[in-house]
């Protein structure tokens, strides 16, 4: 599932290669995705002449605005972008966006739980925690009710509600790297640990997003590209290995939590 420097590394890639560009159509080429288009609307967005003004990330969804209005896009499991071929319609190309300039814009979702929905100007705006923003979430995690909730730290970064796009792979990496156990509930967290964990989270995914994201699954960028910070994982997806922090000679487990998998390292992470 695409993560927060997947999205962002998208919106980078619209903004600096569509962004300006006049449109001349949107295309459908079925009628849903996980809701179905609302294609009048959307056909108004992307009318003959509109331009395409801005392309950015909220939370782990991308905005795009023209001059006929906002679009959001969710890439759900497997949405992804790029350059459409001219000649034919690819399988799994849900969208196809062209340009007066001749350049065109596929959207691709072989599981098709992603979805386009259109943004009325006057929609109030939910207002979540940006993880790339350290105060942000230093407040969140010390000056809120957070730290007094008894669910797991895990749970709660992964709650969209709370924290816009952390998603199961960062949230395990940023608490390895602050030392915090994921199964720990927020009651039972110090205050300097919350620190920590301000500290690590925008560090982390800064870096995930210079490395093009993490490539689980069917993650391409817009130019083909797979992202190469999986390779990087401390945690994820390492059970049985030696931990990677220094001076730990502990050996990273894999436990089911909410629905999921968890990896940590049971001493350094205690
Ligand atoms: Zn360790």
């Amino acid at each position: 599932m695409p993560e927060l420097p997947e999205v962002q590394n998208f919106a980078q890639a619209l903004q600096i290669n569509y962004v300006g560009q006049s449109f001349t159509e949107i295309v459908f080429h079925r009628e849903n995705l996980r809701y179905p288009f609302e294609k009048e609307k959307l056909k108004k967005i992307f009318a003959n002449g509109n331009v395409f003004l801005k392309c950015f990330r909220e939370g782990k969804q991308l905005i795009l605005e023209t001059t006929g209005g906002f679009v959001q896009v969710s890439l759900g499991m497997t949405g992804s972008f790029k350059e459409a071929n001219k000649n034919e319609v690819e399988k799994h190309q849900h969208v196809t966006l062209n340009f007066k300039n001749g350049q065109s814009l596929a959207f691709l979702d072989p599981r098709r739980f992603g979805f386009w929905k259109v943004r009325d100007s006057d929609e109030p705006k939910k207002i979540i925690c940006d993880p790339l923003n350290q105060e942000d979430l230093e407040q969140l995690f010390v000056s809120t009710q957070i730290n007094q909730k008894s669910c797991s730290v895990k749970d709660m970064l992964m709650d969209q509600n709370l924290i816009g796009g952390i998603g199961n792979i960062y949230a395990l990496e940023a608490l390895f790297l602050a030392g915090v156990s994921p199964l720990k509930n927020c009651d039972q967290i110090s205050k300097i640990k919350w620190r920590k964990l301000s500290e690590q989270i925008p560090s982390l995914l800064n870096k995930a997003i210079e490395h093009g994201g993490s490539s689980i699954s069917t993650y391409r960028s817009l130019n083909g590209e797979k992202g190469s910070f999986q390779k990087l994982h401390l945690v994820y997806g390492r059970e049985n290995e030696k931990c990677l922090k220094k001076k730990c000679n502990g050996v990273i487990l894999r436990v089911p939590q909410s629905g999921r998998s968890s990896w940590y390292c049971p001493l350094c992470q205690n």
